[in-house]
Order: C-alpha cells, then structure tokens, then sequence
C-alpha cells in the first residue's frame, strides 16, 4: 500500500472495499464451492470499523441471506456484542471462506489459499485496530502458525497483517460456545477485555512499503456472468447490490 493509499479517506477505502466485493462475487477459484454456493458472502458491518471478527466460513443461513453470522452463531455474537455496549453495524464481520462449503464440512487447505487475498485485502481496507479471530480456522491462518484456539485465547499479540499492525485476539468461535456453557463462560470473559483491547488504539504501524494490488486473474479466466457458481449457470448476475448495502 502507499503513502496515498494508506492516507485515503474511510469512503475511498470503502469504495475500494466494494470493488474487492466485486471481485469476490464471481470468483470461481474453488470449483466446487463456486457450484454449490448461492451467494459469496463477503462481509458485513461497518467499512471502517475499529473491530473486526474473523470466522470460518458461511454456513446454510449466510448462504442464503448473504449476511455472515445470521445463524444461531450469529445471535449469540450479537448478544456479546451487546453486553459490550457494541452493535453489528459497529464493527466489521467476515470470514475466512467466502463461500459455505457443501454441507458445512471444514474448509480445505487450497480453499483457504485461494481465498485468503480477499481477506487481507479487507483488512488493508477497513483498517481495523482489533481482529478477534473465531476459533481455530481464522486463528491459524492470520498468525501463520498451526497453534491452536484452546491455548490461544484471550492473548492479545500485535501483527503485522500485510503493510497493517493489528491486534490479533483470539477468542472462542461462538458455535462451539453454542454447545458448552464452559466454553461460553470463557469466550464471554475473553470478549469482555476487548474494550480495554479498543481502547489501547492502534499499534505503531510499519514502515510503509508499496506492495501489490490484489491480481487481476488471467484475461481467459477472468470470472464472466456466465460460468462458475449456480446463478451464474442460469445465465444470471449474482445479487451483488443488496450485499454493497450491508458495508
Ligand atoms: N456463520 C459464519 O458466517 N461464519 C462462521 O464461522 C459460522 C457461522
């Protein structure tokens, strides 16, 4: 990122962060989810959200809706939310798929590599202070380190994130909390620190080098209207403009 860029305003990285989306929308990287999918589920929230969460991937109810964590997941993040005096529009959700993988089985190592870019993209753009990563998928991925959620959360670490230093907090995925009330009571002690997290600001940032836009694909693999995902097989243009609204 340059200068320039890191200097741009919040609605000129949120237009930037609509143009990730569109990407996003009709990438075909991953064949079979691109096949079984019904929407690519970028994201939601607040573009220039101080806090940001990171979860695994959509699950039968984002897919539909195109919103992440609308699912029982999701209510109870928002009670979390919500004990902290925070609201879904206040920060930025995203996961580390953006399409739910068939059956909700665990997102595979290439998927995770082929989706990674719009990802980190989104964190350059939004420009968060705090990533909570949920469990064990997003944790692993954004420290580059196989080390596990049940060692690793509610440590906070500084991280340099492409040209970006964040707070990385791992915490519980709220799905696992779902089903154990010992696990909830900690993945509610471990939220309650993210205040104190905030209100810490942004760590000092790295010197800044210019680093590469996210890669167009190859003119010939460029996604069209017509190839890839199950819209996009019935000749029609996935629904993208109800999604721009949700950022
Ligand atoms: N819903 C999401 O969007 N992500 C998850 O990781 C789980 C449920």
């Amino acid at each position: 990122m340059s200068d320039e860029e890191r200097e741009r305003s919040a609605a000129e990285r949120r237009e930037a962060l609509k143009e990730v989306f569109q990407q996003a929308r009709t990438c075909t990287r991953c064949p079979e989810l691109a096949a079984t999918r019904k929407t690519v589920v970028f994201g939601a929230g607040n573009a220039d959200a101080e806090l940001m969460f990171v979860g695994e991937a959509p699950g039968a109810s984002e897919d539909e809706q195109g919103v992440p964590f609308v699912g029982r997941a999701g209510k109870l993040l928002e009670t979390l939310l919500g004990e902290i005096g925070l609201s879904r529009s206040q920060v930025f959700i995203a996961n580390v798929l953006k399409c739910r993988p068939p059956g909700n089985r665990d997102p595979l190592p290439v998927e995770i590599d082929n989706c990674q870019q719009y990802l980190r993209r989104q964190v350059e753009l939004i420009q968060p202070t705090v990533i909570c990563t949920l469990g064990n998928f997003s944790t692993k991925l954004l420290r580059g380190d196989p080390t596990g959620i049940t060692r690793l959360h509610g440590q906070p670490e500084v991280l340099v994130l492409g040209t970006r230093a964040v707070r990385l907090y791992p915490i519980y995925h709220p799905a696992a909390a779902l089903y154990t009330p010992r696990m909830l009571e900690t993945l509610r002690e471990d939220f309650m620190r993210i205040p104190e997290l905030l209100a810490q600001g942004a760590p000092e940032q790295p010197p800044i080098e210019p680093i590469p836009e996210l890669a167009d694909e190859p003119a010939e693999d460029l996604p069209t209207p017509a190839s890839g995902a199950s819209a996009q097989q019935a000749g029609q243009t996935p629904p993208a403009v109800d999604q721009l609204g949700l950022f």
